[in-house]
């Protein structure tokens, strides 16, 4: 029997998403909403837009993002083959030509004779239909309020303002220490106190005041500031507004110390190795962040494995509502995919959209479905964004804090090459299945 696939959105996952069904012999039906509506950041009328940067970052197979890529080149990735065709010179990193890239997947799509394009906005679920929803973090408000009807108001997100995340490792603990306000909480304490004397909050302050903004585009700006006030927005109210509000140091002495102010970092994932900075949404540009909180004294060196963002972005409950293999737990013919199934970033998308198809392949093919595991960076994205807390949930990108490493290592480059081995192992055991 002839195998059919509903795809939504020929965004950076729904193009991988299709193509890698299409050439697998799926008939594929892709629903594009363009031209006759964009979102508020999409410009161009082609597919898979780049909407800001033109950067898919490192290609280096030790970083995360690289390994990233080598994994979605063993599993058969389009999207990435076409931006190795049109890249622009960046050194280690890989960016693109965003017109030529849209174009070249454009027509890749429309010269595929398995894939029928439909250009409509898509707004009512058919869950006879095998479907992969990858409509993005500008979801149209139909197809979003349908799927709030689908999954529920509470598996749905809308966020404006994310705080950085760190690594554990990258902390001076010399500097930091693990306690709760008024000793409440656990015995071991379950935030991470960074704390600051009077000289070093002041150069703080300082220079947190002055620091360069994001631009922020218009239809963003009237929701950012109404629920989460970012930082360096609170900061400018007063000297001492932070020492009232995130940066409070009552009930928080360390051996006797008191101090002037105090940064607290909460544990972003289960085994701890990330670190959220409390209070710290902000819409600083990335390079500012990593210099102005770099002069909190315990985050000198703090490895930020994402920036804060301020930004609206659509995305569901995955721990609640997705499987590890990207489909919806009470709907099983529907699989989310991209950065509205809570994964982060441009090629976290592509990587997602090709894994949903490659599950959607194993479904129709009556195959049983197994998660690829989280000894590989995208398995450990799908481990990540499916049990990590329901209750504040927010997208994950490519990092190696959330990669699965069953040895100990000193020295960061034998890791990295160790995971990277042990990836391409997993990776080919997956392909086999
Ligand atoms: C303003 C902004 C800037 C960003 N900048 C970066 C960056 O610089 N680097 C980075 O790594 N990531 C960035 N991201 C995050 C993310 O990587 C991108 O949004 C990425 O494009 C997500 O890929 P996607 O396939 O999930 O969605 P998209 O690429 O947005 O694709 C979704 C597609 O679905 C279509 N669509 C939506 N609703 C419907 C509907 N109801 N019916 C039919 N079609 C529909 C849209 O028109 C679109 O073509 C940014 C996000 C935003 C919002």
């Amino acid at each position: 029997m002839e195998k059919k696939v509903n795809v939504i959105g020929a965004g950076l996952a729904g193009s991988e998403a299709a193509l890698f069904l299409a050439n697998h012999g799926v008939k594929v039906r892709l629903y594009e909403m363009k031209p006759k509506k964009l979102s508020p950041a999409h410009k161009m009328n082609s597919f898979a837009e780049l909407v800001c940067s033109n950067s898919l970052k490192s290609t280096d197979p030790l970083t995360a993002s690289g390994l990233l890529k080598a994994e979605m080149k063993a599993l058969g990735s389009s999207l990435l083959s076409l931006a190795e065709e049109c890249s622009v010179p960046s050194g280690s990193a890989l960016s693109v030509d965003r017109e030529l890239f849209s174009q070249r997947v454009t027509e890749r799509i429309r010269l595929n004779e398995n894939i029928e394009v439909v250009n409509e906005e898509y707004a009512k679920i058919d869950e006879s239909q095998p479907t992969i929803i990858a409509s993005g973090p500008l979801t149209s408000d139909a197809l979003f309020n349908e799927l709030k009807r689908y999954i529920g108001d509470d598996s749905c997100f809308f966020y404006d303002a994310v705080a950085p995340i760190v690594t554990l490792e990258s902390i001076d603990m010399s500097k930091a220490f693990w306690g709760n306000r008024y000793s409440k909480g656990s015995s071991e304490g379950d935030y991470l106190n960074a704390p600051m004397n009077k000289e070093e909050y002041l150069n703080f302050y300082s220079e947190l005041i002055s620091a360069e903004t994001a631009k922020l585009k218009e239809f963003e700006k009237l929701s950012v500031f109404e629920g989460c006030m970012p930082i360096e927005v609170m900061a400018k109210r007063g000297v001492d507004g932070l020492r009232f509000g995130p940066l409070k140091p009552v009930g928080l002495e360390h051996n006797g110390e008191k101090f002037y102010a105090v940064v607290q970092l909460r544990k972003e994932n289960a085994e701890g190795s990330l670190l959220n900075l409390v209070g710290f949404q902000t819409n600083l540009t990335f390079g500012e962040q990593k210099r102005v909180f770099g002069l909190i004294p315990a985050l000198k060196n703090a490895e930020f494995v994402r920036y804060g963002v301020m930004h609206r972005n659509s995305y569901i409950n995955a721990p609640k509502a997705l499987t590890a293999c990207s489909q919806l737990k009470e709907h099983p013919n529907i699989f989310i995919a991209g950065q509205l199934s809570g994964v982060e970033g441009y090629v976290e998308s592509m990587a997602s959209g090709l894994y949903s198809a490659i599950n959607m392949l194993k479904l129709l093919e009556g195959k049983e479905l197994t998660p690829l595991s989280p000894k590989t960076c995208l398995g450990a994205i799908y481990h990540y964004i499916t049990n990590a807390s329901a209750e504040n949930f927010q997208p994950m990108n490519a990092n190696y804090g959330i990669i699965e490493c069953d040895k100990n290592f000193r020295d960061k480059k034998e890791k990295k090459q160790y995971l990277l081995n042990v990836s391409n192992l997993e990776i080919e055991k997956f392909i086999c299945k």
